[in-house]
């Protein structure tokens, strides 16, 4: 038998309770270097991700037209004049710990930046913000429209805001789209109303995603979701360049013109701009994501008081305990660990550029013998191997290739399916091969005087082109 069990939370942990509730960030804006920085490199990077799928680029055939394409079709990436094949997966795999081990080597250098200007949720997030402080005014105006927001001044300045927020949303969800098909025909099928069911799946849960997380998760998605932030502090150490307050200069805080109290007037610009709404006065943590607002709202307050800019600024905390003891800042990029990152990161990239610049192989080919059976017994007392054959032609313009087999002597082989097999001798024979595609073909070997000593012999399938000589080792089986 059961029996109901009714848990209130303000029971649990003596009174306390655990679960805190969200308390929505008011952002407030700010001029200065680094929210310049940042926009420029936000635009770069929203044009790039808007404009990139648009850029045609010529391949033969039927190919897709577009730089940039991942096929799920053909099942080929296309970037420019580089094409992966399934086959390939492996150089993802290898662009996947490129990037992160690069990640890492700029973050022990300089922090959280990819999270402060460079990250998905942060550009998208201060997109939304640019458009609702532009839209509804201040933080402070804010604050108070939020309070009466059924109201007429409030209402349309909100429907114009979630409009504009939704409709940069669907085109974030339809560009996501476009890099997966034909960018211009299915803007225009999505446009006329005429695209397929996944088009606009993916086009409005993408446009739901992109809505939620950059409209009103924001700072939750960073705090809670990635998980970068909590390993983050594995990647640093005290010579990464960070955000930090001087409290040797800004302590003890106050308004006051006493000698005694340091440069912080405790205007709390510092936090009215922090889009994760910390202090960095009370430290480093882990939500800060480095993105330098706070420094330009200090400095800009250090002026208008006629005192020395940089009371918050980007330093090391090496640096922050020297000047503490009043000695000499120093710098050291150059430490174990960001020689380890840096010789990983050249390597593993020059490794990534050689492979898919110089040395993609335009014919794959590979040989398996079947496994069941290993062998076949004919009418005759011939013993028969079938081998499976592929031939993965990436290029363009090979069209056939000679196979010879070697080490089978006065075996009949039979090479399937025939028309698109000539036979050259008797051990020889050219295939006809379809261009950029995968081809396959079947060998049967048939022999009665194979080497009864042990139960299987060697045999080479040979495979020429006017620049390519390849040996493919295997085995013919018998009783
Ligand atoms: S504390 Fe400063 S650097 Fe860190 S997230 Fe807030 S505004 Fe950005
Ligand atoms: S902006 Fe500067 S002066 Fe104002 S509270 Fe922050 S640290 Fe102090």
């Amino acid at each position: 038998m059961t029996k109901d069990v009714k848990v209130e939370i303000e029971d649990y942990e003596g009174g306390e309770i655990v679960f805190e509730k969200r308390t929505k960030i008011y952002q407030a804006s700010v001029k200065g270097f680094f929210r310049k920085l940042k926009d420029k490199i936000a635009y770069v990077l929203l044009t790039v991700f808007f404009i990139l799928p648009f850029i045609p680029y010529e391949r033969p055939g039927n190919l897709p037209d577009q730089a940039v394409m991942i096929d799920l079709t053909l099942r080929k990436y296309f970037f420019f004049n580089i094409e992966v094949w399934p086959q390939e997966a492996y150089y993802f795999i290898f662009l996947l710990v490129f990037a992160a081990i690069f990640l890492f080597f700029i973050t022990s250098l300089f922090g959280r930046v990819w999270c402060g200007y460079a990250c998905p949720q942060t550009v998208f997030s201060d997109l939304f913000f640019k458009i609702e402080n532009f839209i509804e005014g201040s933080y402070l105006k804010r604050i108070k429209q939020d309070k009466t927001i059924f109201t007429k001044k409030v209402l349309p300045k909100k429907i114009l805001k979630h409009t504009l927020w939704f409709l940069v949303s669907f085109a974030t969800g339809a560009t996501v789209t476009f890099y997966f098909n034909s960018a211009t025909e299915t803007l225009v099928d999505i446009l006329t109303l005429q695209a397929s069911l996944t088009i606009y799946f993916w086009t409005l849960f993408l446009t739901a995603t992109t809505y939620c997380f950059a409209g009103f998760a924001r700072e939750y998605i960073c705090i809670y979701a990635c998980p970068y932030s909590r390993f983050q502090g594995a990647m640093m150490d005290e010579d990464s360049l960070v955000v930090t307050y001087d409290d040797n200069r800004g302590e003890p805080r106050g308004k006051s013109h006493d000698e005694n109290i340091g440069d912080c007037v405790d205007c709390h610009r510092c936090v009215a701009v922090c889009p994760v709404g910390i202090d960095i006065r009370e430290g480093q943590q882990y939500q800060c994501i480095n993105c330098g607002l706070c420094v330009d709202a200090c400095n800009d307050i250090m002026l208008k008081l006629s005192r020395p800019i940089d009371l918050i600024k980007y330093d090391t905390l090496r640096n922050m305990t020297l000047a503490a003891k009043g000695k000499q800042a120093m710098s050291k990029i150059i430490r174990p660990r960001t020689i380890i990152y840096a010789t990983i990161v050249t390597v593993l990239g020059s490794l990534l550029l050689f492979g898919l610049l110089f040395k993609k192989q335009v014919l794959e080919l590979s040989v398996s013998p079947s496994r069941s059976p290993m062998y076949v017994q004919l009418s005759n007392g011939d013993i028969r191997n079938i081998y499976e054959l592929k031939v993965v032609n990436k290029s363009y313009d090979i069209d056939s290739v000679k196979l010879t087999i070697k080490g089978m002597e006065d075996a009949k082989i039979t090479i399937s399916p025939d028309y698109k097999v000539q036979p050259l001798d008797e051990y020889s024979s050219r295939l006809k091969l379809k261009r950029n595609k995968v081809n396959r073909f079947k060998v049967f070997i048939d022999s009665s005087s194979y080497a009864k000593k042990s139960n299987y012999q060697n045999v080479n399938f040979i495979f020429n082109t006017k620049d390519i000589n390849e040996v493919e080792k295997t085995k013919f089986t018998h009783p």
